[in-house]
């Protein structure tokens, strides 16, 4: 009880824009009830999911969604996902379902995968950031999915950083970005997979169009679907007044503070290339396996695609805390799971790629 009237009063302070210290929750049934009593009250609280941590509030409420929106300093425009506790309650919130994206949620769901749906009205347009269509996500981490139920409410949860800066991936990365912009964060650890989840549209028939790559891959999307098409911006960057299918592919992102550069070649010529271009407070990404003989200040990121997708945003987040200038990136490969890790780094690199 005690916990509960220091998050309401952090709660009012907040509502009265005064200085306030975000509290740590745990993820005991008596904490989670109070984190579900925040979000049914209309705050944000940061939550762990499978994917990365997200900020999450009332989606069919306008003054909470706007909460968020304020607290990571996130463009109007860029669409929040709303998640949900089974995908069974997707028509309460969206209209005409194609059969393809129900056979999609019968594999994915719960899962990180993210179908975008006409909305109806009861998603307002601050969530879909002005859009007609709203992504829905089914979330398979125990803590989101209860807090989903014990709420009672579909929670829109954009990941937990700064606009712009590198997702989360633990709660002290939340705290960091947000302490005193919110009343409450749940820790529930490391995230198991640590990039946020694939979003696809689907077209017509039995396609389907992946607009941000994550852990459900282009291989496992055509397990049940006859086409999957990559959508151009994944890779490129967009041309000027071409207009996004996934809003938040226009916007810088994932960026640490230091200047990343990303560069495709063998680690013997990465090597040749730092020793000729390196200067002062720089450092080397390079894979596990890698650093044997690599004689310069680096940093490792897993040895495959997966450990990469885990590590990328951590990894980040401690070069900024070292005061890194410059990160030179040894690139990932686009397979499967790589092609979401190759995605957010070339835009933390901000395009910036060298093929040797
Ligand atoms: P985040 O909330 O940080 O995980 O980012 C969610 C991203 O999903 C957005 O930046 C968009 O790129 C994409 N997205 C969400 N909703 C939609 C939608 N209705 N249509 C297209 N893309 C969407
Ligand atoms: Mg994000």
């Amino acid at each position: 009880m005690r916990l509960l009237r220091q998050i309401r009063l952090l709660s009012w302070r907040i509502r009265n824009h005064k200085r306030m210290k975000t509290v740590l929750l745990d993820c005991s049934e008596q904490q989670l009830e109070i984190a579900a009593k925040m979000i049914r009250d209309g705050f944000v609280v940061g939550i762990p999911t499978e994917t990365v941590y997200g900020l999450g509030a009332d989606a069919s409420n306008d003054e909470a969604v706007r909460a968020i929106f304020r607290a990571k300093g996130r463009p109007a425009d860029n669409p929040l996902i709303v998640h949900l506790s089974d995908f069974s309650h997707a028509s309460e919130y969206t209209h005409d379902i194609p059969e393809l994206a129900y056979r999609l949620a019968e594999r994915f769901c719960p899962g990180p995968l993210t179908i975008v749906l006409p909305k109806n009205n009861r998603i307002p347009y601050v969530t879909s950031g002005g859009l007609d269509t709203v992504g829905i996500r089914v979330p398979s981490h125990p803590v989101m999915h209860r807090l989903i139920e014990m709420s009672g409410c579909p929670i829109a949860a954009p990941s937990a950083n700064s606009s712009g800066y590198p997702s989360p991936t633990c709660a002290e990365h939340v705290l960091k970005d947000m302490n005193g912009k919110i009343p409450a964060v749940i820790n529930g650890g490391q995230s198991e997979l640590g990039v946020e989840s694939t979003v696809i549209a689907v077209e017509n028939g039995d396609s389907v169009r992946i607009l941000r790559p994550g852990c459900i891959t282009k291989e496992m999307l055509c397990d049940v679907c006859s086409n999957v098409v990559i959508d151009r911006a994944i890779l490129h960057e967009l041309e000027a007044g071409q207009k996004a299918a996934s809003p938040g592919m226009k916007y810088k992102h994932y960026s640490p503070r230091a200047d990343v550069v990303m560069i495709e070649s063998t680690i013997e010529d990465f090597t040749e290339y730092v020793r000729t271009h390196a200067g002062g407070n720089t450092y080397s990404l390079i894979f596990d396996g890698d650093e044997d003989g690599f004689p310069f200040i680096h940093m490792t990121y897993g040895a495959d695609s997966s450990s990469q997708a885990r590590l990328l945003f951590k990894r980040l987040r401690e070069l900024d805390d070292l005061g890194a200038e410059k990160v030179y990136v040894r690139a990932p490969s686009t397979e499967g799971v790589g092609l979401a890790v190759y995605n957010r780094l070339i835009r933390a690199a901000g395009f910036e790629v060298i093929r040797i």
